[in-house]
Formats: C-alpha cells, sequence, structure tokens
C-alpha cells in the first residue's frame, strides 16, 4: 500500500514544518514507494541562508575609469526609453512564440524588420547560421588602426515544451535596444564617438553552440570586446558558468542466444552499465563544482539476445578549461575500462556538438555595467553572492575566451524561481520583464559607449583578459 503522507504535508510557506515533514533523507520504513518521495530541500535552504548572509557582506570595488561622458549617458538612456513600446512588442511576440535552436525563423524576421523600421540594414541569414543576424555600426572616422570594435549580443531561442523558460525573449531585446540607442545617437551627433559597434543575433544557445558556429564562420573578426545581459531571478554582475562537453559512447559487442550459446556472445550492455558505475565512481576523486551526467537511450532489444551495440551519452562540465580536459580524459579512461572488462569494442565520441568553455569574466567591463545599472536604479550583487554550486553553462563561454567580455544576470523574476522552469517562463513576460529589457539595453549600450571612448578603459580591459587566460585558440582547444 503506498502511504498518504497528505495529512502531514505543511501548510505553503511553513518553513518550520516543511523541514520537519517526511522525505527521502528521514527514516522511513524500508517499503517499497509507488513514486519517488520529494527529496529535501534542506541544502538548497541552506545555500538561499548563504546567499542572503553574503549579500551584506560582498562589495563592489569598481575601477575609476571616466567612461564616456555624462551628457552622452543621459542621451543613451533616453534613446533606449524612446524604444519602449517597440522592444515590448517584440519581447511579446518572441515569448507568444517561441522556437527551439535553429527554428528562430519569426524571431530573426522580427529582429531585422525592427533593425529595418529604424533604417538599419542587417544581415541574415549570416554566419553559417539561418537564423542569425548581423548589423554594424561606424563611426565617419572609424579606422581599425586606431578605434575598437564592441560586439553586443542578443539570444531568442527558447526550449522545447516550457517556451522562454530561460528568458531569451528578453535578452532578445537588450541587444537590440543597445544597438538601436547606439545608431541613434551616433546620427544626432556624428562625433558623439568613434569606433564600430557589431549587433550579432545568436541562435541556438540551448544545447547547440550557436555562437561557436558563428565564430567560427568569422563572426567575431575585427572584434575586440563583447557583451550580453542574460536573465535571471535576481540582479548579479557576474555567475560561475561552467565549461561543457558533449560525449556520445557506442559498445560494440557480440550477439548471441541468451540461454543456449551466452560463452559465445559479448555483452555490450553490461560494458554500458559498468561505465556507468565507473562515472559514479570517478565523481568522488574530481573537483566539488564538476559534473558529469549521462544517459544509456541504447541497452538491446530482448532478453534473449545478448546486447550487441550499446550506447551511453553524457555531458561533462567544469569551472576551468583545464580541469575540463582533465575530466574529459578520465571519462574517456572510464569508458576504454569498461568495454575491456565486458571484452567489447568501443568508440568514444567527443563533442559531437561543439564544446562549451566556462565564461571568463572581465573585472572593468563589468564595474561599468554596475555603474549603468545603478543609473537605472539597479543593483546588481557582486559575484560570488550566489553560489557556485548553482552553476550551468553558455555558448557566451567560447566568446569569452576570444575576446574580452562580460555575461551580466538581470532579475526579473521571485529570487527562489530557478531557469527552465514554467514559472520562469511566465516571469519573462511581466512588467519586471518589460522593464530589466530596458534597464539591459540601456546597460549594453553604456557598456559599449564607454569602451569605446575610454582608452584606459580599454586597455584595463585587455590586460584583464590576458591576466585570466584570454586568447586561447578555441576551436581546438580540445583537440
Ligand atoms: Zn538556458
Ligand atoms: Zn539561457
Amino acid at each position: 500500500m503506498p502511504r498518504d503522507r497528505a495529512s502531514q504535508d505543511p501548510a505553503p510557506g511553513d518553513r518550520a514544518a516543511a523541514d520537519r515533514a517526511p522525505h527521502d533523507g528521514a527514516r522511513g520504513d524500508g517499503a517499497p514507494r509507488d513514486a519517488a518521495p520529494e527529496p529535501s530541500h534542506a541544502y538548497l535552504d541552506q545555500l538561499r541562508r548563504d546567499t542572503e548572509g553574503r549579500k551584506g557582506e560582498l562589495a563592489h570595488h569598481l575601477a575609476d575609469h571616466r567612461g564616456a561622458a555624462q551628457e552622452l549617458h543621459e542621451r543613451l538612456e533616453s534613446l533606449v526609453d524612446a524604444q519602449a513600446q517597440g522592444l515590448t512588442r517584440v519581447l511579446h511576440l518572441l515569448h507568444e512564440n517561441p522556437e527551439t535552436a535553429f527554428q528562430e525563423h519569426r524571431a530573426a524576421a522580427w529582429i531585422v524588420e525592427y533593425l529595418a523600421a529604424h533604417d538599419i540594414a542587417a544581415q541574415s541569414p549570416v554566419h553559417g547560421l539561418d537564423t542569425a543576424v548581423r548589423a554594424e555600426l561606424e563611426s565617419e572616422d572609424f579606422d581599425p588602426g586606431r578605434h575598437r570594435t564592441i560586439a553586443v549580443m542578443s539570444e531568442y531561442d527558447a526550449l522545447p515544451g516550457i517556451g522562454h523558460g530561460c528568458g531569451h525573449n528578453v535578452i532578445a531585446v537588450t541587444g537590440l535596444g543597445a544597438f538601436v540607442a547606439l545608431v541613434e545617437l551616433l546620427r544626432e551627433d556624428p562625433r558623439a564617438f568613434s569606433g564600430r559597434v557589431v549587433y550579432l543575433g545568436t541562435p541556438a544557445e540551448e544545447g547547440e553552440g550557436g555562437k561557436e558556429i558563428m565564430a567560427r564562420a568569422g563572426a567575431l573578426e575585427g572584434v575586440d570586446a563583447a557583451a550580453m545581459v542574460h536573465s535571471y531571478p535576481v540582479d548579479l554582475v557576474d555567475q560561475v558558468w561552467l565549461g561543457r562537453r558533449q560525449c556520445e559512447v557506442r559498445f560494440h559487442g557480440r550477439a548471441s542466444h541468451a540461454s543456449s550459446h551466452p560463452f559465445l556472445g559479448r555483452n555490450a550492455l553490461d560494458a554500458a552499465v559498468l561505465a556507468y558505475q565507473g562515472l559514479g565512481l570517478l565523481r568522488q576523486q574530481t573537483p566539488p563544482t564538476d559534473r558529469i551526467h549521462a544517459v544509456l537511450p541504447e541497452g538491446g532489444e530482448r532478453p534473449n539476445i545478448i546486447t550487441e551495440e550499446a550506447t551511453l551519452r553524457l555531458y561533462v562540465r567544469s569551472q576551468r578549461p583545464e580541469t575540463l580536459g582533465t575530466l574529459s580524459t578520465r571519462v574517456t579512461e572510464v569508458m576504454e575500462g569498461a568495454a575491456l572488462m565486458a571484452g567489447v569494442g568501443v568508440t568514444v565520441a567527443w563533442d559531437t556538438s561543439p564544446a562549451t568553455l566556462p565564461v571568463l569574466g572581465n573585472g572593468p567591463l563589468s564595474d561599468r555595467w554596475v555603474l549603468a545599472q545603478r543609473r537605472r536604479d539597479r543593483e546588481p550583487y557582486p559575484a560570488g553572492t550566489v553560489s557556485e554550486v548553482l552553476a550551468a553553462s553558455t555558448d557566451f563561454g567560447n566568446v569569452s575566451y576570444r575576446v574580452p567580455g562580460i555575461h551580466p544576470l538581470i532579475g526579473l523574476a521571485d529570487e527562489d524561481t530557478g531557469l527552465h522552469s514554467r514559472e520562469f517562463a511566465a516571469a519573462a513576460a511581466t512588467p519586471a520583464a518589460e522593464k530589466a529589457g530596458l534597464d539591459g539595453a540601456y546597460g549594453l549600450a553604456a557598456v559599449a559607449l564607454d569602451y569605446l571612448t575610454d582608452d584606459d578603459l580599454a586597455h584595463d580591459v585587455a590586460e584583464d583578459f590576458r591576466a585570466n587566460g584570454g586568447g586561447i585558440s578555441v576551436p581546438d582547444y580540445f583537440a
């Protein structure tokens, strides 16, 4: 009989009662269940308390670069706010018509249309992707030997089944609004700044590495720095984003009758199971924030046939490119060892879609982001406020190791709302999301303007990048 726990459920919001309620960490009666019990939330609650504690403790130590003149920032801000209606329309159009990776045809068309409405010509398709968008702005005096180029980026792909649960519809309008504001600033005053701004609409962030495909096709040629902002529950200047590699492993056995001639078979499923268990043991010796997750999508057809072919598909994630490389090597060895134990063959195919590097932050650019957000009455929390345990991956990592870049987070949801949830998808269409779209647009435009205008800032941005390991050759880093 399944146990009925309804009578013990705590009232919503009764945290103390929730902690006392039965969960899978409480001592049970050992009886089988007909459903997985609710995991204890005690660890998540601890992380939240830790975050709360750090909110008062950590502080920004902002460098005192001049940036662009205050009157330019005032103009820029009003040029963003003047787009409120148009940007909000795009935000909702994308939200109501979610398109998954590589299928963002309407999204790309709406972005191109928005740019055209502001007399800006765009390229799409571009950089090897049907749904990518590119537009450029150059000051009249632009000289690539003397002046700088910065890219601002939009994402707009959605998640299968839950729409804009990552809030990319908001991200879309931040890059778009920033670029249009900078175009109009230069139209009003051709001497407002010298340099070049590249707008990149970057599809297929979710699981497909669209930015890596675009970068290999030349999207970042001549680009000195890059900026985008991601939707999040709270404002956070920077967070840990793990590097990620994908791997597809195939074990090749020999089919045989499992009862009459088992000794003539070699079982690929045995190898896959040993490999899966080997990953479990490997986790003991990895850094605590490394991640390994695997599925076994193919393990045989019938119990009376020794499994001839088995597949194991996995992701590994790590905080540093170097540790991601080490983890990949260990995983390959576990796969090969499992194949040896089962007496089968194995093929290990890494990077079935482009590897994602961790995000390399940039202190001086992040400082400009914080100052810009303060103009919008927002106060992003310093990096480290939210636990590094709560980390995912983004293809912006591959941009951030090519050129200095920032990937701050802008808040639009209740603090307990996780990304990739239905709740976050709902939050991405609220007035808070519309405001985040405008504040994010101004933030990106302001960072770009400061970077193009202030030589000392640009110098320190490049120094910070070099000092932290930027500039590696991304496509062949794991080759
Ligand atoms: Zn996502
Ligand atoms: Zn996302």
